[in-house]
């Protein structure tokens, strides 16, 4: 080959690559490989944004979603919410920069910083060319903002430009709605993913009885989840980062944002529970100097910080204010009135961490009723509030689910038996942009099974009493089967004297009560059921 062509070639195989192309060849992994896959992302992007914006700040959501064929394949989406609005501001890049990112923030959210509803938006961009229409009123504004927006993306240049804004618009409020409407358009497969986004929303409706969620699907359908209880759990907190959870990068960022002029000030400043003896052991085991400026460490000695911080021993473990789980009660409700099962329970277990992120586990469990026997446990798995309904296999409550011996509490397959599992947390070891499946972290993995384990518990106690209860009945079964018979001899036998039938009958009773040590209200209920006639 000749040099010329040879250092072209090179040169091109260098070439740095735009995140905006990066994420156009590798859609699959933000959940936009297929056309339905992506209008089942891009709904649920939407969805997940607007109960951000409601209950997270403890408004009772009420949404509204609207998905229109609009040509072959060929989808219109519009969604409204009463959340707390967007700052007009941040409107185009909130919805159209794929590289702009809200800030982090260090509490439970169903987003992940920010690539949500712009690969949505990107995706609209890419596959139908159709600008995305925002409305939004801030919730204490008397203005409703209208943008229409493009991202401004070329798959070639490396910066992203601003966002193309085609329309923009204000107007007074006539009424005091606060929210956001979002509408977009895309190419998708409604057909093939109906059922899927069917069972999505359902999903969410389980864990979200206190929002009211009307969907108007392509097929004209229209689906009412309503809302079944008045109360908004309690909203996370946000809070500062754990010191176990950061690394280098983090450290710089969390720097950059700093005000802190010495590196003891710093560790005080921008970290949860560190005050200054702490933050002097701490500097003193990485060997720093206390007052360097933190904006003047070099790489080695942000690593050395990082290495400290996330092996140091002396910490309180990470806060769960930034937490905000369903709550048993809620779970339960979900479970009734989507199941009608005759044995529900759950559980929210304590705060525990992983890597310095606090999470909490919940798990319901659903039994019999007009749940169908199934192979194995039906399971409905949740992370920050948001139904995962893809990569199952690979998921941790999967795992543990099906590790677990279910005949020990008295379960033995087919069987009526529905697990849901819910992890919060600030971060989500996800396995992949698409949020379908949670990373296997041994620390969340133990807490699921100790969930799991301590409402299947219950499920054996109420098994097992129900066997009891079985037993009794078919014993009391056999003595009034001849209850009859010896009624009518007692009564022979008295025939001379005063006793009178229904003291006879008394006695008997009183003797099964005894015998099956069960209470005497049970047995003469049993006799009325079995309409036991003393034949003359
Ligand atoms: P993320 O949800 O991970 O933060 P998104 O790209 O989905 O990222 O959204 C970017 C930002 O736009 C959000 O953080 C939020 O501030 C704002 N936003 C999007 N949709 C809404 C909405 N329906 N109501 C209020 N704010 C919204
Ligand atoms: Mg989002």
């Amino acid at each position: 080959m000749p040099q010329r062509t040879a250092k072209k070639l090179i040169r091109e195989k260098i070439e740095r690559m735009p995140l905006s192309r990066f994420l156009h060849e590798y859609k699959e992994i933000a959940g936009y490989g297929t056309p339905s896959r992506a209008i089942y992302q891009t709904i649920r992007e939407l969805v997940e944004n607007a109960l951000d914006a409601t209950d997270v700040y403890g408004i009772k959501p009420d949404i509204v979603l609207v998905i229109e064929e609009i040509g072959k394949e060929k989808y219109r989406i519009r969604i409204t919410d009463n959340g707390i609005g967007v700052d007009p501001k941040y409107v185009p890049n909130a919805f159209a920069s794929v590289l702009s990112s809200s800030k982090y923030k260090f509490r439970q959210s169903r987003g992940r910083f920010g690539l949500g509803v712009k690969m949505a938006v990107f995706h609209a961009q890419s596959t139908t060319g159709e600008a995305t229409e925002v409305y939004t009123s801030p919730i204490g504004s008397s203005k409703i903002y209208y943008f229409s927006l493009k991202p401004n993306i070329s798959l070639t240049e490396l910066e992203e430009k601003e966002p193309i804004i085609l329309a923009k618009g204000v107007w007074s409020k006539p009424s005091n709605w606060h929210g956001t409407v979002v509408r977009l358009i895309i190419r998708g497969a409604w057909s093939r993913v109906r059922s899927r986004i069917k069972e999505y929303l359902k999903m969410t409706a389980i864990v979200t009885p206190y929002a009211r969620i009307i969907v108007i699907t392509p097929d004209g359908e229209i689906i009412v989840y309503p809302r079944i209880v008045e109360e908004v759990p309690p909203g996370p907190k946000e809070t500062k980062p754990h010191p176990h959870g950061v690394d280098i990068e983090m450290l710089k960022y969390l720097i950059r944002k700093s005000s802190a002029r010495t590196l003891k000030e710093f560790l005080i400043e921008a970290f949860q529970g560190v005050g200054r003896k702490t933050a002097e052991k701490v500097i003193k085991e990485a060997g720093l100097d206390p007052n360097i400026d933190p904006r003047k460490m070099d790489d080695k000695m942000l690593e050395k910080l990082a290495v400290t911080l996330r092996n140091y021993k002396g910490f309180r473990s990470p806060s769960a204010a930034a937490l905000s789980p369903i709550g048993a009660n809620i779970i339960k409700a979900g479970l009734r009135t989507i199941f009608s099962p005759e044995f529900v329970e759950a559980v929210t277990r304590k705060p525990k961490a992983y890597q310095g992120h606090p999470f909490i586990v919940e798990v319901g469990i659903a039994y019999g009723g007009a749940i169908p026997a199934m192979d194995e446990p039906l399971l409905l798995r949740y992370a920050n509030k948001i139904p995962l309904l893809l990569e199952k296999s690979g998921d941790v409550a999967a795992k543990v689910v099906k590790s677990i011996n279910w005949r020990q509490y008295l379960v033995s397959f087919p069987a009526p038996l529905v697990i849901l599992t819910h992890i919060c947390s600030t971060k989500i070891p996800y396995t992949g942009l698409g949020k379908e499946s949670v990373m296997d972290v041994d620390e969340i993995r133990d807490e699921l099974e100790a969930a799991i384990r301590e409402v299947a518990r219950k499920l054996r106690a109420y098994l097992l009493e129900k066997r009891r209860e079985q037993e009794t009945k078919r014993r009391l079964i056999t003595f009034l089967k001849y209850m009859p018979e010896i009624t009518k001899s007692l009564l022979v036998v008295a025939k001379n004297t005063k006793v009178k039938e229904e003291e006879i009958r008394d006695k008997l009773i009183e003797c099964i009560t005894r015998k099956l040590g069960v209470p005497k209200e049970h047995v003469v209920k049993m006799i009325s059921n079995y309409d036991v006639k003393i034949e003359e």
